[in-house]
């Protein structure tokens, strides 16, 4: 089982050492079927009904926190609570392009650990965090600097890169415990004075949430960067990039 967890949570760097994941593939096609009991005495069919993958938490946090430090957890399937809008992975970003081939969200195991313990912080306070980008592959990133190579919007991937890359940032905002997105001042990847930190000409309700988003974010480990309301890098560990595909569903 723990093998288990470990493929399906840990998507390490090297993912076909992940011997295992047809093991975890045929479970999940098992959990997903039931079994029709009929009076024709023939042997009852398998009747596909919808995936339970975002609709219950899949895995303990104790089962993540016995995973090697540099495994990845896809967030959503520890806490479903979490609210996805990876904008990457559709052409609604300052890009105009989707660069991603699905809307995984996952983050190293430390930095996993520290965003579910923000998110524990902001839903005791009627918050919950919605997620526009996570680790993010050294290729995409080639990608989105083929598109635009400005290092004042996109990392040098020939360069220093960005802390997405080695999966210890995230990109979020906060929503109403309904998953209602609230007014933060700019929309995401507006990169203008509005967004920095510093700048204040900005409604009371939207100083006291970005606050209420940094304070939960330091708490538990990240740091601000003082561009981007919604960018937060867990700097406790200097990781290596990365550049595995997330497996899509
Ligand atoms: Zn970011």
């Amino acid at each position: 089982m723990r093998n288990v967890l470990y493929c399906l949570l840990a998507s390490v760097l090297s993912l076909s050492a992940c011997d295992s994941r047809r093991q975890v593939s045929s479970e999940g096609a098992g959990s997903d079927t039931v079994s029709v009991t009929a009076d024709t005495g023939a042997a009852p069919e398998p009747v596909p009904v919808a995936p339970p993958v975002r609709t219950q938490a899949l895995f303990p946090r104790d089962s993540v926190a016995a995973l090697p430090d540099t495994a990845f957890v896809e967030l959503i399937r520890v806490d479903t609570l979490f609210v996805p809008d990876m904008r990457y992975a559709t052409a609604d970003n300052f890009l105009k392009e989707k660069v991603y081939d699905c809307d995984k969200c996952l983050l190293r195991k430390e930095a996993a650990l520290a965003l579910l313990k923000a998110h524990d912080q902001l839903k005791r306070e009627g918050y919950r965090i919605k997620l526009y980008d996570c680790y993010r592959p050294l290729d995409v990133q080639k990608k989105m600097w083929k598109i635009m190579p400005d290092d004042r919007y996109v990392g040098n991937p020939y360069g220093s890169g960005s802390v997405h890359n080695k999966g210890a940032a995230v990109d979020l905002t906060l929503t109403d415990s309904l998953g209602h997105e609230l007014e933060m001042g700019t929309p995401f990847d507006h990169f203008g004075r509005e967004a920095h930190h510093a700048y204040t000409d900005l409604p009371t309700e939207v100083l006291t949430r970005r606050r209420i988003l940094k304070e939960a974010m330091q708490g538990a480990g990240f740091e601000p960067i003082t561009s981007e309301w919604w960018h937060y890098s867990y700097r406790r560990k200097n990781y290596p990039t990365a550049n595995f595909k997330p497996e899509c569903e």
